[in-house]
């Protein structure tokens, strides 16, 4: 038998309407916003992600499912999503369109992960990216839409905040942070000691208790900020103020990836029993022109959508199943098997969603098999019905029934 790859995962029939659920979510609230959907490439060139994630990350260093094409280029498949939308804004000029532009998608990214930790090669996320803007308002409506949508979703998140200051606030930051560190190298984890060199600032994220107790009392980065980036930082807080969202500000967040300026913010949970992140994201004023644009401001997020599956199920969330059929004509003989075949078409023209069967079963067992499928009424027609032209609808949830003339059938209020 082939067997699905390490690391990914088949989406059934029988659980496709809870992804329907959430992504219909996501749009409808996107669409709030006022944000449209972008659909980028699932591959891209490899060189968009060493210059647009950063050479100092994981997901660039170990992470990339990388492959050289047939013309022998380098190829990969996307990480994450913000790259690609930065590289289509670019190339299609939309920054002489009307700004800001708010878009968002929903994709699948590639990550080679150790598949034993439970994480998946491919997953799928929805993301946010308003281009064009400065102001922290921005900042807080990309927030407030992750809030609302993980709460429509109907799940319980803390919000932990922080700003990563400029290139020129965030140098300083560094140098405070490397001299704190200096006499601390030996006792890091063999990556912190690679990102002690290139990417102090993520050794504050590090998972390894033993670079956690290190970074206690590590300088905070709020207190390095400029002028302009703390009036930044005040900003967005009054603007969740306003919105009565409530904020932790947590100085370790510095999420993964290098392009953050200033905002950096987590949705966190604590429904799975430890605390994880549901989304994060920030804002990035140096992407667009780090991969060849003009200079442009963006800020965003991304959310796992699996994850977000994953703690609906652990908060037991109910999510409305809609693959039910409206009628199952159930039928017998060859003039009935005819007509149930056209009344089912000419109802699914209507938007009724209809069913007939298609296994040349017993009329008891299409009854079952009506009910397997959640049908909500159901009608049996064979030669006596078609004979006196009248048929019996067949509530299934109370078992009460109506007669309805066959050539009405396609009229009846289902
Ligand atoms: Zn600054
Ligand atoms: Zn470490």
């Amino acid at each position: 038998m082939i067997t699905i790859p390490k690391g990914t995962k088949d989406v059934l029939p029988s659980e496709s309407y809870k992804w329907h659920y959430v992504e219909n979510m996501a749009r409808e609230v996107a669409r709030a916003f006022a944000v449209k959907e972008i659909r980028t490439p699932t591959f891209e060139h490899t060189e968009l992600f060493l210059r647009g994630v950063g050479d100092t990350t994981d997901i660039v260093n170990k992470e990339m499912y990388t492959f050289l094409d047939k013309g022998e280029r380098s190829i990969t498949l996307k990480p994450e999503g913000t790259a690609g939308v930065a590289r289509a804004f670019i190339q299609n000029g939309l920054q002489n369109g009307a700004m800001p532009l708010k878009m968002y998608y929903i994709t699948p990214v590639f990550r080679y992960e150790r598949p034993q930790a439970g994480r998946l090669r491919e997953h799928h996320q929805f993301g946010v990216e308003f281009y064009g803007g400065v102001g922290a308002d921005l900042d807080a409506e990309v927030i407030l839409l992750a809030y609302t949508l993980l709460t429509k979703l109907g799940l319980k998140v803390e919000l932990n905040i922080n700003s990563m200051g400029c290139s020129k606030c965030r140098a300083e930051y560094n140098k405070a942070l490397k001299a704190f560190l200096s006499s601390k190298v030996d006792a890091m984890c063999p990556t912190c000691k690679q990102r002690y060199e290139k990417n102090p600032l993520r050794i504050l994220d590090c998972k390894e208790d033993a670079c956690k107790q290190i970074c206690l009392d590590a300088p905070k980065i709020t207190d390095y900020l400029c002028q302009d980036c703390s009036e930044h930082f005040e900003n967005l807080k009054t603007y969740l103020n306003i919105s009565n969202l409530k904020f932790n500000v947590n100085p370790k967040i510095v999420r993964g990836l290098d392009y953050y300026t200033r905002t950096v913010f987590e949705f966190v949970t604590t429904s799975l029993g430890s605390q994880g992140t549901v989304c994060g994201g920030g804002r990035y004023d140096g992407l667009i022109s780090q991969i060849g644009g003009d200079s442009v401001p963006g800020v965003g997020f991304g959310m796992g959508l699996e994850r977000v599956l994953m703690l609906m199920e652990a908060e037991n969330v109910l999510i409305p199943n809609e693959d039910n059929v409206d009628v199952f004509i159930a039928s017998s003989g060859a003039n009935a098997n005819f007509k149930a075949f056209e009344l089912c078409n000419a109802l699914r023209q209507k938007g009724v969603k209809a069913e007939t069967d298609h296994m040349q079963r017993s009329f008891k067992a299409q009854f079952k098999y009506a009910d397997k499928i959640n049908a909500k009424y159901v009608i049996a027609l064979g030669d006596n019905e078609l004979e006196s032209g009248i048929v019996n609808v067949k509530k299934m949830a109370d078992f009460t029934q109506v007669e309805c003339k066959v050539d009405e059938i396609v009229n009846f209020k289902f």
